[in-house]
């Protein structure tokens, strides 16, 4: 359910240099507890739903609502999602006080996601996801505040049963049923990744779903301008939004260089020669992700609507100061290295290598340097079991850039010596 709310990237300077705190994954009765408590919930939320269709649509939605709790359950037993951390006490303490200041807004649980994208979601029966990784992309505690309250006006208006409710509806339109036959016949071999796909353009291209991310943005601005808080760094927040199609780093022939010459490896060239057809398209890779199902709704709209509905506080400069925390700084400092273990912990051993590769570029430090060594570690072993394709990918020119393109090649191009050399030369103190 990633339709409902989508916020940029944006890259952050400012690499911290203490020990990150971690996040850790829960236990087995911990991870049952809440799988107890989240099944709960959804069953008292779907049995309390009715009215608003006929009663064939009804069973629809909620058999759609239901695969989408399913996957929410998925990630609870995979330890996707964290709650009861220190980070979910400061979320809450946040939203408690939006809360507050708006008497009249829905009660809202709110998790934590280790999923790599920035991203915030509104699930429709109560619960908002941050991920972790969206705040590296933010700059302060406002623009998180605002994010907050953009998920629960999604909550407040009831978008996600809207929208599902819509779909019900349009599904069994002769127009939709056109659009999957010729997406079946043009690119897209089954039925379900027609449906998927047709579920990504009702959901998040069409017109309804623009409006409703303009809609809760007004109502999230609302309850937001009631914070006594920077009335600019809302639409901040959706400026930062347009570079979120950028990766903001990236590692070139010589930082591979550089850092394998202070670990005593002996550099190889060869590593990071790529194929003809890999050389032929490589120039032309320049965005991380060039997928028009992935491209979020038009922000200069958003950001337009929102000034025109605001005209009294977003015409001129707001002279209250933006937000200073201390706490909000930590974790905006912690986030990319939590996201280094988060991707460790997914057994997505190729990213988290690649993203501590390029903060160990910029900064060394002891946590970096034992997730590289970890991570090569893993890819050893993948290696020496025939699985490497699991975890790195080949060089795509159309959804990687030049950067992660030159990464999937050096990977690739190792021998099973050099991946035991490579972990056993980081995993040393
Ligand atoms: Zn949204």
């Amino acid at each position: 359910m990633k339709y409902f709310a989508f916020f940029g990237l944006l890259f952050s300077a400012y690499i911290s240099a203490q020990t990150p705190i971690l996040l850790d994954t829960l236990n087995l009765s911990q991870r049952k507890a809440l799988h107890d408590k989240y099944t709960k919930k959804t069953e008292v939320f779907l049995s309390g739903l009715g009215a608003q269709c006929s009663k064939q649509e009804l069973k629809k939605v909620k058999s759609i609502l239901t695969e989408e709790y399913d996957d929410i359950k998925k990630e609870i037993n995979k330890n996707s999602l964290i709650v009861d951390s220190p980070l979910n006490q400061y979320l809450d303490a946040l939203l408690a006080n939006i809360r507050e200041k708006n008497p009249n807004s829905p009660e809202i649980y709110l998790m934590i996601s280790r999923e790599f994208e920035t991203n915030a979601l509104n699930i429709g029966e109560g619960t908002i996801i941050i991920n972790n990784y969206l705040l590296s992309n933010l700059d302060n505690e406002d623009q998180l505040v605002f994010v907050i309250c953009h998920e629960i006006a999604h909550q407040s208006l009831n978008h996600v049963f809207s929208s599902v409710l819509n779909f019900v509806k349009k599904e069994n339109s002769n127009e939709m049923k056109g659009k999957v036959k010729e997406l079946k016949r043009k690119k897209y071999n089954n039925k379900v990744e027609a449906e998927n796909l047709l579920k990504d353009i009702v959901y998040k291209n069409s017109k309804e779903q623009r409006k409703k991310e303009s809609e809760a943005d007004s109502l999230g601005y609302v309850y937001y301008s009631r914070l006594g808080r920077n009335k600019q760094q809302p639409v901040k927040t959706l400026e930062n939004l347009k570079n979120s199609d950028y990766e903001g780093d990236s590692l070139k022939v010589a930082d591979y260089k550089r850092m394998f010459s202070t670990s005593g490896l002996n550099f190889k060239e060869e590593w990071f020669k790529m194929d003809d057809y890999s050389i032929y398209h490589y120039k032309k890779s320049t965005r991380f992700n060039t997928d028009s199902l992935k491209t979020h709704p038009n922000i200069e709209d958003r950001i337009a609507t929102l000034k025109k509905s605001f005209p009294e506080s977003l015409d001129k400069k707001d002279p209250t100061p933006v937000t200073a925390s201390a706490t909000f700084d930590q974790w905006h400092n912690n986030a990319m290295h939590q996201n280094v273990y988060n991707e460790y912990i997914s057994e997505h051993y190729g990213n988290s290598l690649y993203e501590a590769l390029k903060l160990y570029n910029r900064k060394p430090t002891p946590f970096l340097k034992k997730m590289i060594g970890q991570n090569f570690q893993k890819l050893y072993e993948a290696q020496k079991a025939y699985r490497l394709n699991r975890y790195v990918s080949q060089v795509d020119v159309n959804d990687h850039t030049n950067s992660f393109n030159l990464f999937c090649t050096f990977i690739n191009n190792l021998k099973l010596d050099d991946f035991k050399a490579f972990a056993d030369t980081f995993s040393k103190e």
